[in-house]
């Protein structure tokens, strides 16, 4: 870890805090209620791999992933938990078979293609997870579509369901609550038709994400789908998130220190124009790591020795320059804080106007993530 953190930029993942913020979330719910750990779009950024053995190792209910690809990396690294695929498509079926990757069934076009290729492989009671929509207009059935559906599923043996569940698209915004508890209602009510036509079936029921949880415990059901909190990203500043820790942060190194004196300008189109005589740092990262060139022109700050560091210029592919006139014995070599402990990521998202969630995942994938 340590040879990393002085030579490159990398995302460092403090997995002791994922286990934390993951018990974190157990105490809000009851201990029957199951976790299904959102590590889609690779841990939100984090790596999924590293995450799924922790989270396999803390009992975890579920792992939930967007694409197939994301499950079958998973089953690769060895993970045998229970993965959940929230948008596959009909391309994959034999993958979705073969490595046990559970799909989300949101459409009768889906879920004819899913029996027909069952069918097909010879595939037997093939665990599927049925998506309601309540409001979020995504994906899913709807209360009319249930009579339909309950008779495909019941009319075949090679699927069965082993879940139903919804999405709310407002759970950390306090003035849609009247929609909010609607889509409650809905999805209470197409559970009940749903478990009624299944009778005697162990059928999980869920729809609470991160601050879903933290706000509406009574409706836990029988499993959450936890996300971003799991990242220790706080959706609520009401204080009733702060046990959460963060997880990821984002370093580099200095690369090289110039002196200019006032008026000399930096980097591309010349944006970067010295008001004084300046210390600046060229530091190895850019927006092919994932630092959206908004950030450039001073609209963000590094961290060098517990000074903060304004971005002078634009933000480069590979790089970007910093000024650090006011940072006492700099050096090349010092470790350089993008986000983290100094510098939030919610900041960085505000600044972006953006959501902690895109700048999460933003990193690229040749940023090298180290675990502790
Ligand atoms: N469930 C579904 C279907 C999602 O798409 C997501 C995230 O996008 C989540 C749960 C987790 O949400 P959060 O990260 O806000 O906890």
């Amino acid at each position: 870890l340590l040879e990393a953190r002085q030579h490159e930029t990398v995302l460092e993942i403090n997995l002791d805090a994922v286990v934390d913020n993951f018990n974190a979330f157990r105490s809000r719910i009851r201990p029957t209620t199951g976790i299904a750990c959102m590590i889609k779009a690779s841990g939100y950024g984090a790596g999924s791999h590293e995450l799924a053995r922790t989270l396999q190792a803390q009992g975890a209910t579920y792992l939930a992933v967007a694409v197939h690809d994301e499950g079958a990396e998973l089953r690769r690294a060895g993970i045998t938990m229970p993965i959940l695929v929230l948008n596959p498509t009909v391309e994959n079926f034999h993958a979705i078979f073969t490595d046990r990757l559970e799909p989300e069934i949101y459409s009768f076009d889906f879920l004819e293609a899913l029996i027909r290729e069952a069918g097909h492989y010879g595939v037997k009671n093939f665990p599927i997870h049925i998506k309601i929509d309540s409001g979020m207009h995504r994906l899913g059935f709807l209360k009319e579509d249930l009579p339909r559906l309950i008779d495909m599923l019941k009319s075949t043996d090679c699927v069965t369901p082993r879940s139903i569940f919804s999405h709310l698209c407002a759970a950390d915004d306090p003035m849609e609550d009247d929609y909010t508890k609607s889509q409650f209602e809905y999805f209470d009510e197409c559970c009940r038709i749903v478990l009624s036509a299944f009778p005697g079936q162990k059928i999980l029921r869920h729809i609470l994400n991160s601050t879903g949880i933290t706000r509406f415990p009574d409706h836990q059901l029988d499993m959450v789908r936890l996300g971003i909190g799991l990242y220790g990203i706080k959706t609520l500043h009401d204080g009733s998130q702060d046990d959460l820790r963060p997880v990821s942060s984002l370093h580099t190194v200095i690369l090289s220190i110039k002196h200019w004196p006032a008026g000399t300008t930096i980097g591309y189109n010349r944006r970067g124009v010295l008001k004084r005589d300046s210390v600046i740092a060229t530091v190895p990262v850019g927006y092919a790591d994932g630092i959206n060139r908004h950030l450039g022109y001073g609209n963000a700050c590094m961290v060098v020795r517990g000074v903060k560091c304004p971005t002078v210029g634009t933000i480069c592919m590979d790089a970007c320059m910093i000024d650090v006139t006011d940072v006492e014995h700099v050096s090349v070599g010092d470790r350089v804080e993008v986000f983290g402990e100094s510098i939030p990521v919610d900041t960085l998202a505000e600044t972006l106007g953006t959501i902690p969630y895109e700048v999460l995942t933003s990193v690229s994938s040749r940023v090298k993530r180290v675990y502790y």
